[in-house]
C-alpha cells in the first residue's frame, strides 16, 4: 500500500505548502481519502472518523473536501441524485463502473482509453484536455444475491 501512504503523504504536503494548518481531524479526512479504494462519500467519511472526533460535524468534513479539492488533490463525482464521490488515490480523470445496486464504485484499467481518446481527437478535431467516462451495471456481489 505505498502508494496509498505516497498520496496521504503528497496531499499533506500541498496543504502545508499552501499554509493550511494540519489539525488531528483534518488528517484524519486526508487518511481515508488517501487510503480507500471505495470513492467514499462525505457522509461515509464523516461515519467513519466521527466517533474519533465527537464534535465535528458533517460540514467541517464538507469544507475539508472541497479544500483538498481545491488544490486538485482530490476527484469529485457528481451524480444526478445529488450524492457526490471522491477519489483521493487517483485525482486525475479516470473511466469508473458504477454498481446502480449497492453503489459501489471501482476503477477499471482501459488499455484502449488512450486509442478512444485519440478517436474522439480526430473525429471532432477537439483537442481533448478531461474526460468522464462512467460505466453504470450490477456488480458481481449484487448479482450473487439476485441469484441466491
Ligand atoms: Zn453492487
Ligand atoms: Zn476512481
Amino acid at each position: 500500500m505505498a502508494d496509498h501512504q505516497k498520496r496521504f503523504e503528497g496531499i499533506v504536503r500541498n496543504l502545508k505548502g499552501h499554509g493550511y494548518k494540519i489539525t488531528p481531524q483534518r488528517l484524519a479526512i486526508i487518511g481515508i481519502l488517501a487510503k480507500s479504494d471505495g470513492h467514499p462519500s462525505v457522509e461515509s467519511i464523516y461515519d467513519q472518523i466521527k466517533g474519533a472526533f465527537p464534535t465535528m460535524s458533517l460540514a467541517t468534513v464538507y469544507r475539508n473536501i472541497v479544500l483538498i479539492k481545491s488544490l486538485g488533490e482530490v476527484l469529485e463525482l457528481g451524480f444526478p441524485d445529488g450524492s457526490n464521490r471522491y477519489d483521493g488515490n487517483k485525482p486525475y480523470p479516470h473511466p469508473h463502473v458504477i454498481c446502480i445496486k449497492c453503489k459501489k464504485i471501482v476503477d477499471p484499467h482501459l488499455e484502449s482509453l488512450d486509442q478512444m481518446k485519440k478517436e474522439v481527437s480526430s473525429e471532432t478535431n477537439f483537442k481533448i484536455l478531461n474526460h468522464r467516462l462512467d460505466f453504470f451495471g450490477i456488480c458481481g456481489d449484487c448479482l450473487e444475491e439476485n441469484n441466491e
